[in-house]
């Protein structure tokens, strides 16, 4: 089986969404292995999202993924990765709910910026992302 980070993102914990979207990773054949709630801080969403540093919303991004505590989760199940992402659906959230209205994002999500979850896009980011949040953050 595979491993991938998933987060719940600020306006998922804000707007409450946490228990349906654990359900629904549950009811999906997901083992969580780890969890746990992080407020970034502005350095740490920067380097989370450093492949994004020269994007025109990365200062917006950044801003967002602070604005509240985030639940951080390591995910796994045969083919997590692709499994998770296809679950949380397109990454504008407006559009999710015309073309993917069961997807996650759909459900909890708003637009482009705040939608919701975080879904790793490869194996290699998995990797990279779960030891950023479980092996090298000060709050371990
Ligand atoms: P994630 O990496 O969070 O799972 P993703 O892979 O679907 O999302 P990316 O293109 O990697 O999307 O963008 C990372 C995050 O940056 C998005 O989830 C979203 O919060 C934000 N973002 C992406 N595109 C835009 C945009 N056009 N305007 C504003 N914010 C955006």
């Amino acid at each position: 089986s595979e491993r991938t980070l998933a987060i719940i993102k600020p306006d998922g914990l804000f707007g409450n969404h946490t228990d349906a979207v654990k359900k629904i990773i549950l009811e999906s054949g997901f083992r969580i292995l780890k969890e746990k709630i992080v407020q970034l801080d502005q350095e740490s969403a920067a380097s989370f999202y450093a492949e994004h540093s020269a994007r025109s919303f990365f200062h917006s991004l950044v801003q967002y993924m602070t604005s509240g505590p985030v639940l951080v989760m390591v995910l796994e199940k045969d083919d997590a990765v692709s499994s998770w992402r296809t679950l949380i659906g397109p990454t504008d959230a407006s559009k999710a709910k015309i073309t993917h209205p069961q997807s996650i994002r759909a459900m909890c999500g708003t637009d482009a910026e705040k939608n919701c979850v975080h879904g790793s896009d490869s194996p290699q980011s998995a990797q990279r992302e779960i030891s950023f949040f479980f092996d090298s953050m000060p709050s371990g």
